[in-house]
């Protein structure tokens, strides 16, 4: 499968896919994630994105950036190329072994997180969602949102991570969990 206009790594290492609403903060926590300031340009024209960047990490896996989804600014003609993009990448991928969904700690997960969760639960893709900016959140929110949150969408706990790319919250809880969905066998 080729991403249009981007490189594509020959599938021969497991592959990650992070997707989100443009702005959530994906490029942020990729960055803080792998430690490479240079890693992903953070975006200043939300939507922009579109078109699936590959990272191979330590030579053991590969992260997927799916374009951000599902901003309202982002012309109908653009949304029509991000989503055959978006799911003719997680359909296809043969090399794919997990998803992680970023949803904004402050607002509730959006129509179309919500349809991205229920697409991938369909696909029966293993699924982190990352709580994203939760240093916005007050230290009492902060401690009671992931479960919220879980609660919410259907998923267990151990399925979401608060994080911030801000402070640093939760980038290793979210590196070991990416690190089981390696270690688990495809599931398809
Ligand atoms: P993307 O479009 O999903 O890649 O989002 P970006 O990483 O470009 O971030 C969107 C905006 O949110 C930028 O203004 C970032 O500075 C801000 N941002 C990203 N992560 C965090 C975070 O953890 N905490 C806070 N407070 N702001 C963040």
């Amino acid at each position: 499968m080729a991403a249009p206009g981007g490189w594509r790594p020959a599938p021969t290492l497991p592959e990650i896919a992070f997707a989100g609403r443009s702005n959530v903060g994906k490029s942020s926590l990729l960055n803080r994630l792998v430690r490479r300031r240079a890693l992903a340009r953070v975006s200043t024209t939300p939507g922009r994105t579109r078109e699936i960047n590959f990272f191979r990490v330590n030579d053991a896996f590969v992260i997927a950036d799916l374009p951000g989804y599902g901003y309202a600014r982002v012309a109908r003609a653009q949304r029509a190329a991000w989503r055959p993009l978006i799911e003719g990448y997680l359909e296809g991928s043969a090399a794919l072994r997990g998803v992680v969904v970023l949803v904004d700690a402050r607002h509730d997960p959006s129509a179309d997180d919500e349809a991205m969760l229920s697409y991938l639960a369909e696909l029966g893709a293993p699924t982190l969602v990352a709580v994203t900016k939760v240093d916005k959140l007050a230290a009492r929110e902060r401690a009671v949102r992931p479960a919220a949150l879980a609660r919410a969408l259907g998923l267990g706990e151990d399925q979401v991570v608060a994080t911030s790319a801000r402070d640093g919250t939760g980038r290793d809880e979210l590196a070991r969990a990416m690190v089981d969905l390696l270690r688990t066998p495809p599931w398809r």
